[in-house]
């Protein structure tokens, strides 16, 4: 991984460090000079993930006998560190990798597996998570989707809406009642295969204030059969799995968060450091050097903190209060710390040639999504 100010994290190893030269190359060739053209499209090619199948960049922690890298967490946190540091939002690897192939990997049954995992770390196969609806976000619980049993299949019903990589994917784990009165042990896990599904239909890709690159889009389900072999785990598991995974997807939009405000910071040291203003650099001024030192150990210590919680989760000790802290205070350093960088840009940093421009306007989503940050202080709350 790229080392930083603050040295290589001790959670990346040089296998780890080798992964990351192999990522940092990747992006630099295969996507930063295509973001102009992912983001008026709004979804990257399709040849993208095959590309970073092919290179071993997704689902490294995926075990090698279902086609993954057999490594660890700290694997996956360094690709997703290049691609923050890239300035990439478009690939949707958290969700991907981060989320949907561990979901699979913990749950799945062998069978499960062996079917999904190879064509997801190859890329043929887009994963994605559909949670949310219009009216149930945070109160998941209230989701509307329906799934009733009838012989070897369920009927889905319903729709759902903000969800990454929905445009492209082509296995959704799809979050649906199967027992409306019983609440949250009501809830299940379908996966649906996308593709020809009678009655499933894709709305909308959405527009979005950033993550231009990225598919977020409404999904619909009308009558669609998915066969009773594609539920994951038991029945009215769903809300529990959801639940235990939590700490996992709070960890992987915290590293994101922390490679991205370091990559903020060097671009605008670079800047100012050029950029003349009444005969001298900026850098020159104090208050610019001020803000940058401010700004520089904030980053340093979002990045302590991080490795800290990085180390945890690899080890299993990393609690779930303290997966919601990383995920709450790292990503809103990220945002006040690019929205700090894009002031030191003046009018240029709003333009959006800028670097800095895609760094602020993507950090917005992360305070919302993953569970917003209300809902992390929440967490939080009820273990002090
Ligand atoms: C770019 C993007 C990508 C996304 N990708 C996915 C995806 O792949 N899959 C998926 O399922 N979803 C996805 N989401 C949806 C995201 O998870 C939800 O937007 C989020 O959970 C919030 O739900 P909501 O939008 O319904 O807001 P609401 O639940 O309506 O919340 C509105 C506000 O009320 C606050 N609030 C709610 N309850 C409480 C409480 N108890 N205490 C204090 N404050 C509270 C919230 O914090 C928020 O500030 C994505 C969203 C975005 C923006």
């Amino acid at each position: 991984m790229t080392t930083t100010t603050a040295g290589r994290p001790r959670w990346v190893d040089d296998e780890g460090a080798a992964l990351g030269e192999v990522a940092r190359d990747f992006f630099q060739t295969e996507v930063v000079p295509h973001f102009e053209r992912f983001d008026q499209q709004k979804h990257v090619d399709r040849e993208v993930w095959l590309k970073a199948g092919a290179l071993g960049l997704l689902c490294c922690e995926v075990p090698d006998e279902y086609g993954g890298g057999g490594g660890t967490f700290a694997h996956e946190a360094v690709v997703l560190s290049e691609q923050a540091r890239a300035g990439d939002t478009g690939l949707g690897l958290q969700v991907h990798s981060g989320v949907v192939a561990q979901y699979l990997v913990i749950h799945g049954t062998e069978e499960q597996k062996a079917r999904w995992l190879p064509g997801m770390a190859s890329g043929d196969i887009v994963g994605a998570v559909a949670m949310s609806e219009p009216g149930a976000g945070t109160d998941l619980k209230n989701v509307r989707t329906r799934a009733t049993r009838g012989g070897d299949h369920y009927l889905l019903n319903g729709s759902k809406t903000f969800i990454s990589n929905g445009a492209q994917c082509d296995l959704l784990i799809v979050v649906a009642k199967t027992d409306p009165a019983a609440g949250r042990n009501g809830i299940s896990l379908l996966v649906l295969e996308t593709a020809a599904a009678p009655g499933f239909r894709r709305g909308r890709t959405l527009d979005k204030l950033g993550l231009h690159g990225q598919d977020t889009a409404e999904l619909f389900f009308d009558d669609v059969p998915v066969p009773v072999e594609n539920l994951l785990g038991a029945e009215g598991a769903g809300f529990g799995m959801l639940m235990r995974e939590l700490p996992r997807e709070r960890l992987v939009i915290a590293v994101t968060a922390v490679a991205a405000m370091e990559r903020a910071l060097e671009e605008t040291i670079a800047y100012v450091k050029t950029r003349e203003v009444f005969g001298a650099p900026l850098f020159a001024m104090q208050h610019v050097k001020f803000e940058l030192a401010e700004l520089a150990t904030i980053v340093r210590a979002s990045r302590v903190f991080l490795d800290d919680c990085v180390e945890k989760f690899c080890a299993g000790t990393l609690d779930p209060a303290t997966a919601s802290m990383a995920k709450w205070w790292l990503t809103q350093n990220q945002c006040d710390v690019t929205d700090r960088c894009l002031q030191l840009f003046g009018g240029y940093g709003y333009m959006r040639e800028y670097l800095i421009s895609r760094l602020y306007a993507d950090a917005r989503a992360q305070k919302i999504y993953g569970g917003t940050n209300e809902v992390m202080k929440d967490l939080i709350s009820r273990t002090l």
